[in-house]
């Protein structure tokens, strides 16, 4: 049976005993929370948390929150709010280029190159002349050097890139594409999207496995208009068995027989020669610009190991003409990342060797006695602890970031199983700990590679294992 109740007066209502939102924002005890987080949030969430308060209090035997309840609560409001969301992790999923993960950790001098040009910076100003420059001279000869081409410019992204080429080069024109090249990347970057999206019309020769010269003859005879032939690595597909395409050389060479120009997007990057390494299969950008590529477009953050960018190398009259084009100004790097990736193009020059320097180089060549030293370390860091099973497995890593997709890394992880919590809630922890670790999941133990692990990071990761075995989870 349901008791009516009978209407409580104004004067009865126990949420008239509620303090006003001005009341409590005139407190003492709002003061400091005023000065860090300003009077407008405070007085926001104050008006939320009382709202929420009154709301509860409409039993017969209500709870009024005291002063102090409600202000550790606005409190834990404003915190949560005002929390970084961005944070370091430690990679131990042996993915060196792992897009989630920011892709390429930054090389020492290109970190320092950043936090120099913070501030205000030379960016566009020539100071000897005290006169306006370019933000482009900052890369353009380091390219033109590294790459052996005779010009470089750099925007926002590789993607970014094709797009100003082919808007600059190609709008308005057929643009010729191998229908073995018609690939999506990843992330929503399709090469035919790409096409149409610059102003070209995209013209599709030859087969998915098989595309000969004769091919892009036919293309060129049928489309008289056509101006530029686009080849794109594959990055991460490969075709393979029975399959031709005319190489780059070839396909220069008739390119420039028609009075054509021939863009080449490579994705990967790859600056040296890394068959030495074990790393086959991923060509060079100095070899594309050598066999006749009038422009070659590369990520600056994968195989290079450099911060987000989109990096063209070519002919300087083309190169002209993209810093030219509105979508130069739409997609151009800020002063971060002209200074990064001036700093990581630097290490690529005598007497720096990047194999050494560059973190994503040294992480793929590393040999698997380094990687297995690596491991043993974090597990004699980690022997007292009893409750927790802690061997040391082969593992396979990858490149990641779209390139050599076939090509696994033989590396070393740890294993670990814990005999108090399962391997997903030890993985959890170990996300959300104080220093996040990402690692992976295979059969029921959690594996933390250590190939993408750097030595300087060793004694951190010991320390997240350990915390998140101990410390009650944070959420
Ligand atoms: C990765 C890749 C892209 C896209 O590069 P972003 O820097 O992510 O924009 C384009 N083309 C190829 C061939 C790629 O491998």
């Amino acid at each position: 049976m349901v008791a009516r109740r009978a209407p409580r007066t104004i004067a009865q209502d126990p949420r008239r005993r509620l303090p006003a939102v001005g009341v409590l924002c005139a407190d003492p005890a709002a003061a400091p929370l005023n000065a860090r987080f300003g009077i407008a949030a405070v007085t926001k969430v104050v008006r939320a948390v009382l709202a929420e308060a009154r709301e509860r209090m409409t039993t017969d035997a209500p709870v009024i929150p005291t002063l102090a309840a409600l202000f550790d609560e606005v409190r834990r409001r404003l915190e949560d709010a005002d929390r970084q969301t961005l944070f370091r992790v430690i990679n131990a999923t042996g993915v060196v280029i792992h897009t989630n993960l920011g892709r390429a950790p930054l090389a020492p001098e290109a970190q320092a190159a950043m936090l120099a040009a913070a501030g205000y910076a030379n960016l566009e100003l020539d100071l000897e002349e005290g006169r306006r420059a370019s933000r482009h001279d900052h890369l353009d000869r380091l390219i033109a050097d590294v790459t052996g081409s005779e010009a470089g410019l750099a925007v926002n992204n590789c993607a970014g890139a094709v797009l100003l080429a082919l808007a600059a080069l190609g709008a308005g024109t057929p643009v010729i594409v191998s229908r073995g090249e018609l690939v999506e990347i990843g992330g929503g970057f399709r090469v035919p999207d790409i096409v149409v999206q610059s102003g070209a019309r995209l013209v599709e020769v030859g087969t998915t496995n098989r595309t000969h010269l004769s091919d892009y003859e036919q293309a060129v005879r049928d489309h008289p208009d056509a101006r530029v032939i686009l080849r794109t690595h594959p990055s991460n597909f490969r075709i393979t068995g029975f399959t031709s395409a005319p190489s780059l050389a070839e396909l220069a060479a008739f390119a420039h027989q028609h009075g054509l120009l021939i863009i080449e997007d490579l994705g990967g990057g790859a600056l040296v020669d890394l068959e030495p390494y074990g790393v086959l299969g991923e060509p060079r950008v100095q070899d594309s610009v050598a066999a006749g590529a009038d422009l070659v477009i590369f990520s600056g953050d994968k195989l290079m190991g450099g911060p987000q960018a989109g990096v063209v190398a070519g002919r300087r009259d083309l190169v002209d003409a993209l810093a030219r084009h509105p979508l130069a100004r739409a997609l151009r790097l800020d002063k971060l990342s002209v200074a990064a990736l001036a700093a990581t193009f630097r290490l690529y020059r005598t007497p720096s060797d990047p194999v050494v320097s560059v973190p994503v180089l040294r992480m793929l060549t590393q040999d698997i006695g380094t990687v297995a030293a690596r491991a043993e370390a974090v597990r004699t860091l980690l022997a007292d602890l009893k409750s927790l099973d802690c061997t040391l497995v082969e593992a396979l890593g990858y490149a990641g970031g779209g390139a050599l997709p076939m090509h696994a890394l033989p590396s070393r992880a740890l294993g670990l199983t814990s005999a108090v919590m399962s391997a997903e809630e030890l993985a959890r922890r170990l996300r959300t700990g104080p220093t996040a670790v990402v690692g992976r999941i295979e059969r029921d133990c959690l594996l933390l590679d250590l190939r993408t692990v750097a030595d300087h990071e060793v004694t951190a990761l010991a320390v997240a294992v350990r915390d998140a075995l101990t410390l009650e989870s944070r959420s």
